[in-house]
């Protein structure tokens, strides 16, 4: 079971969080985010010190430690749960404190990253030794890892966790942090922003759980994206393959790349509310349930990159030679359309992009088109659906899209806008492919 930030966020959401963890008897395993808000924090703190603004990184330090301070103070009623918790928060401020004096690093930087996690986890288990719940922390560190392409190991995770459960056999509650690891340097480093489904996917995976549950703020994932559009539902299933779609393609209520790890080891993948914890959510399996379009999700900071070539282009090898590029600096590519004279590719990271444009410009002309949004619709077998491109086309037709990619995938087709536009786009999308 992993619970989001706001499912932690408030003394009142651990109570409830308490609660679901111990509503039946099935061994568990919790991971936890850090409390809403506190990763930002830390991300600001970081960029003060990056920045050499001491100043400002010290009055945010405070800041954040005043915030729990007082958390303590009404999570825990007794003395020594308080103390022990205020402790606990000393301890983590006094290393905050501490770095304010060391000269800033990207290793650094992960450490304070971790600081969050590491905070909400021990706060949590002092909640729960005041409420006389059993429980055991398993410290993440010592599990989680990732190699040197940031790829997790999960055949090390299982090892680890396995061996970590068989020493504590006797317990049936776990609590661990999400989001951290150790990378193939040994550092402590983390799987990225909203990594804590990351975790949890892979725990599920390692120990081959019964169920994944990924309890949030919201009953499942919807058909639309909720903070741009007004009337969104519920989905009630989908296959593995959608889900990484739109998680991919920017549903932010799942990290990224976090369904592969459970799909490999068909573990169902279940979307709750913390809130609503009776609404039925979205259930993640093998099987899509239905077919036909059953989501759209939208992916901002899209870069598009055109190279344009008279007839080389589609001469053997001249791809190969493009995607090399990419390849040595590192980036992936989201999208490819390809004509005649050239060849367009999109990229989700600026961090080489000065570099990449260099390497190509012996090949054509490169132009580059930045503030760009990867509007993706996803489903099941949605090629196949009946006049799929023209309901969607039709209801899009006042947007100027800028690339499309389709067959790709049975379940996805991917259309490049001004990010300007995104909203639009996706209004008219809920309209004309749901009727909302
Ligand atoms: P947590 O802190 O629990 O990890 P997140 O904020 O990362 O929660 O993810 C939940 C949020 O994702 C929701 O509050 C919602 O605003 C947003 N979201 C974006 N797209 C979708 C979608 N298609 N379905 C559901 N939620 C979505
Ligand atoms: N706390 C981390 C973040 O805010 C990880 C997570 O919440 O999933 O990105
Ligand atoms: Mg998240």
């Amino acid at each position: 079971m992993k619970f989001g930030g706001t499912s932690v966020g408030k003394p009142e959401r651990m109570h409830q969080v308490s609660q679901l963890i111990t509503r039946d008897a099935e061994p568990t395993i919790v991971v936890l985010s850090a409390l809403s808000g506190t990763t930002n924090a830390l991300v600001e703190i970081s960029n003060s010190l990056a920045q050499g603004d001491r100043t400002g990184a010290k009055q945010k330090i405070d800041k954040l430690e005043a915030h729990y301070r007082a958390f303590v103070l009404d999570l825990l009623k007794e003395e020594h749960t308080r103390a022990k918790a205020n402790a606990v928060i000393t301890e983590h401020f006094e290393f905050l404190n501490i770095i304010l004096r060391i000269s800033f690093s990207e290793a650094l930087n992960k450490d304070i990253l971790a600081q969050g996690e590491l905070m909400s986890t021990k706060l949590f288990s002092t909640y729960l030794e005041e409420k006389g719940i059993d429980h055991m922390l398993l410290p993440a560190l010592e599990f989680m890892s990732v190699d040197s392409n940031e790829e997790p190991q999960l055949g090390s995770i299982k090892i680890k966790l396995s061996q970590l459960l068989q020493q504590n056999s006797d317990k049936k509650l776990f609590i661990t942090q999400g989001y951290i690891c150790r990378n193939a340097k040994g550092e402590v480093d983390n799987l990225k922003r909203g990594g804590s489904d990351y975790t949890a996917s892979l725990v599920a995976a390692a120990i081959n759980a019964s169920v994944c549950e990924i309890w949030t703020d919201i009953d499942g994932m919807h058909n639309n994206d909720p903070r741009v559009v007004e009337k969104t539902n519920a989905i009630k299933q989908l296959s593995f393959d959608e889900a990484a779609e739109l998680a991919y393609f920017g549903a932010k209520i799942l990290h990224p790349t976090c369904i592969w790890p459970a799909q490999l080891e068909n573990v169902p993948v279940k979307l709750l509310n913390t809130m609503q914890p009776d609404a039925a959510g979205t259930v993640i399996m093998k099987e899509a349930g239905t077919v036909g379009v059953k989501a759209v999700a939208a992916k901002d900071g899209i870069i598009a990159i055109k190279i344009k070539s008279s007839r080389m282009l589609l001469a053997y090898g001249f791809l190969r030679k493009v995607f090399e590029v990419f390849e040595k600096y590192h980036t992936s590519i989201d999208m490819i359309t390809t004509s005649e004279v050239a060849v367009s590719v999109t990229i989700d990271s600026d961090t080489s992009l000065k570099q990449i444009v260099k390497e190509l410009e012996p090949f054509g002309t490169v132009d580059v088109e930045k503030d760009q949004s990867i509007v993706s619709i996803v489903g099941n077998e949605i090629a196949q659906t009946d006049h799929v491109l023209q309901r969607l086309f039709t209801a899009i037709s006042e947007v100027p899209v800028t690339m499309v990619s389709y067959g790709g995938s049975p379940h996805n087709i991917s259309l490049l806008v001004p990010s300007a536009h995104k909203t639009r786009m996706l209004q008219l999308l809920n309209s004309g492919l749901f009727g909302l």
